[in-house]
């Protein structure tokens, strides 16, 4: 067998394009603030994408470079400005902040109607249970990803590989609102290479090139591969050995040109949602 490829690249350009249709329809734009504390360099490559998906989004969209000594009053002091504008309906602080800053407080001094990356104690409250409201992105991106290419995950097992707050444990709560059954890994799991290959979808976010091998996979299973990894060449990888991977999945992502696109798609969609929670539509 080999597996379908799901193009997140494709998919994150219609997902745009519609999100810029609906952005034309409106009298008042969608607002981003964009926050980069430092000079990471990955982290400016981040922002710069996202600036550039603001424009092809028509989305208005606003950078704060701010030096790494920065104090966590300054920090918070512009959240608070921004918190109180009408034309910023989405703050988004790009991670990882310098270590004297307190992310945690950072994170939920934005309010959480303009909370576009949905790390607020509420938004992720709200998730749990079910309720509307805004979802994470790279979550988000990767069942939009598996509705395109009509997976349904209702009565499959899905194993997540991680736990991270940002990627595990989000995607675990999609899934199980989609009536999955759902299995969680992580490094303390006794036995990874059982539990993978039990899964009818694999969701793999360790962050470990090379981690998932093409015997840990079930014939015809659906992977998924968030991690964004760099292999021993130098190149970009996901967790999965890609070309054993292939041969056994039914449906795959690639990497890259999988779920990074649709992360960066669904913080649009997010920016839209939050002009709607303000009004604008
Ligand atoms: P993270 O915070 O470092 O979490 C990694 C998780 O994987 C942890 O829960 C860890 O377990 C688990 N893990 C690590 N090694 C493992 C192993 N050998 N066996 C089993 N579990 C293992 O990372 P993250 O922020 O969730 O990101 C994960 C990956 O996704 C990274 O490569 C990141 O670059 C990528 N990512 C991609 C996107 C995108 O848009 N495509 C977005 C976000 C992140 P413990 O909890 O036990 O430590």
């Amino acid at each position: 067998m080999s597996a379908t490829v799901m193009d997140g690249k494709a998919l994150a350009a219609k997902v745009k394009s519609e999100v810029r249709c609906k952005v034309e329809s409106l009298s008042k734009k969608p607002g981003l603030a964009v926050i980069l504390v430092g000079d990471d360099p990955a982290s400016r490559v981040y922002v710069n994408g996202k600036k550039r998906d603001c424009a092809e989004c028509g989305i208005y969209s606003e950078e704060y470079a701010l030096p790494a000594e920065i104090s966590q009053e300054e920090l918070l002091d512009l959240i608070d400005v921004l918190n109180g504008r009408e034309d910023i309906d989405g703050i988004l602080v790009q991670l990882p902040l310098p270590k004297h800053l307190d992310e945690r407080q950072v994170l939920l001094a934005i309010r959480p109607d303009k909370d576009v990356d949905c790390f607020h104690p509420f938004n992720v409250g709200q998730l749990m249970i079910g309720e509307d409201g805004f979802l994470p992105c790279t979550p988000a991106g990767v069942m939009r990803m598996l509705d395109e290419y009509s997976i349904d995950p209702a009565g499959k097992h899905c194993v997540i590989v991680g736990r991270s707050n940002i990627v595990g444990k989000p995607q675990a709560m999609l899934m199980l609102r989609k009536n999955a059954t759902v299995t969680v890994c992580h490094t303390k799991t006794a036995d990874l290479k059982a539990e993978c290959l039990r899964a009818d979808i694999l969701v793999a976010a360790a962050g470990r090139a090379g981690l998932i091998t093409g015997d840990m996979l079930k014939e015809g299973a659906m992977v998924v591969d968030v991690a964004i990894n760099r292999n021993e060449q130098g190149r970009l990888c996901g967790d999965v050995v890609y070309e054993a991977a292939v041969e056994r999945a039914s449906f795959i992502t690639p990497v890259p040109g999988g779920v990074g696109p649709m992360t960066r798609a669904m913080l649009m969609e997010n920016t839209l949602y939050a002009a709607k929670l303000h009004g604008k539509w």
